[in-house]
């Protein structure tokens, strides 16, 4: 029996993985975690709503923490993790993105491993599987485009946050979907593959295919690329996640190729910032990606409470990669203070905005 701490429990990801947890045998939750919703509905030994997520591990002492948290929130359940080499089913990137070398070290010592939970990244996971890292070329990482793929800026500037929320493809929290219509979920996801897969910026492209079909791919050096393939479904990198190296059946529905049409197209950088700020900020390295995490925190919720317009994001934290000096953390309390400093300058940069 595998035991399972499912940190945010009520959320998209937390209730999809009930579901996977609940129809496996060899799955079992021993400890879920909410931020503030109650988790009455929801059969475990040990709850917590709020409160250290690290203190609900000692006591759980599981076999892998499913991190479905949103948000650099996140950050302690995944250094605790990997500090002690406990597997981390990873839904939230925002942790490892901020986190990056400090991450990467905490999982030297503690000898455990990541799975990625990120439908792109379970795909590179697989398609990488059993390879060398000299045979590889390069990484694709794929993206719907979101609700406003096609759209020049002229078009954006007054939309709102429900016309925001509404995805073409994916149904998930409300966070993720903003990162989805700015880009900066691909940007996020753009550095949390250089960190998972040790892969530098320059091999990892972008490319759009809006119905979300082809997860992600791997070009190797012979001229062959693999694809992974499947309708959007999260239950089937959570299932992946929580049960590799069984890969165990899901519900999900099988591809009908007599439907499916398959289109590429480049993102459009000029509208869509988001994409060159994460990259440029992938790049500095040391604390710039933990920069970009946090004023992209801070400009989110204040674009969903209708204190900020959608092209005032990127704004918010273009300012806040600038103001930044990058320097790596030397240690987590470094990080919190320099995630603590990109919120308090991004939230003064939403007053003048
Ligand atoms: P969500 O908003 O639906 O749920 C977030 C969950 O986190 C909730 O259960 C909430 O109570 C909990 N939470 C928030 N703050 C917390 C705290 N301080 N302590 C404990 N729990 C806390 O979000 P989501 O869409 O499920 O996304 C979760 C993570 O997974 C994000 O990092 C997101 O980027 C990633 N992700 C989500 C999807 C998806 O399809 N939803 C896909 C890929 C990656
Ligand atoms: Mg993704």
């Amino acid at each position: 029996m595998k035991r399972v701490a499912l940190l945010g429990a009520t959320g998209s990801i937390g209730r999809q993985a009930i579901e996977i947890v609940a129809a496996h045998p060899g799955l079992e939750l021993c400890a879920v975690a909410s931020g503030s919703s109650p988790l009455d509905d929801v059969d475990a030994p040990l709850k917590q709503v709020g409160g250290d997520l690290t203190e609900l591990l000692e006591r759980a002492q599981p076999d892998v923490v499913l991190n479905a948290v949103v948000g650099f929130a996140g950050i302690h359940a995944t250094l605790w993790a990997l500090e002690h080499g406990v597997d981390l089913a990873l839904a939230n990137k925002e942790s490892l993105v901020a986190a990056g070398e400090l991450a990467l070290a905490a999982m030297a010592r503690g000898g455990g491993r990541i799975l990625p939970v990120d439908s792109e990244h379970s795909a590179l996971f697989q398609c990488l599987e059993g390879s060398e890292r000299e045979q590889v070329h390069s990484l694709v990482l794929t993206g719907s485009g979101g609700p406003f793929r096609g759209r020049t800026r002229d078009e954006l500037g007054d939309v709102t946050p429900e016309q925001a929320l509404a995805h073409p493809t994916w149904s998930m929290g409300p966070k993720i979907t903003i990162d989805s219509a700015t880009l900066a979920n691909k940007g996020l996801e753009l550095i949390e593959a250089h960190y998972l897969f040790g892969i530098p910026y320059r091999d990892i492209e972008i490319v759009l295919q809006p119905t979300s079909v082809v997860h992600s791919l791997v070009r190797f050096r012979d001229g062959t690329t693999l694809a992974h393939l499947g309708y959007p479904d999260m239950r089937v990198p959570i299932s992946y996640a929580l049960t590799y190296p069984e890969r165990a059946a899901t519900p999900a529905a099988a591809l009908d190729f007599t439907t499916l049409t398959l289109q590429f197209e480049p993102p459009d950088t000029q509208t869509f910032p988001m994409l060159a700020l994460a990259r440029e900020a992938g790049e500095r390295g040391g604390t710039a990606p933990c920069v970009f995490n946090a004023a992209n925190e801070v400009a989110v919720a204040a674009f969903l409470a209708g204190r900020l317009p959608f092209l005032a994001i990127a704004e918010v934290v273009a300012d806040a990669l600038a103001q930044s000096d990058g320097s790596p953390a030397r240690d987590v309390h470094d990080l919190l203070e320099q995630d603590g400093a990109a919120r308090r300058f991004a939230e003064q940069g939403l007053s003048v905005a």
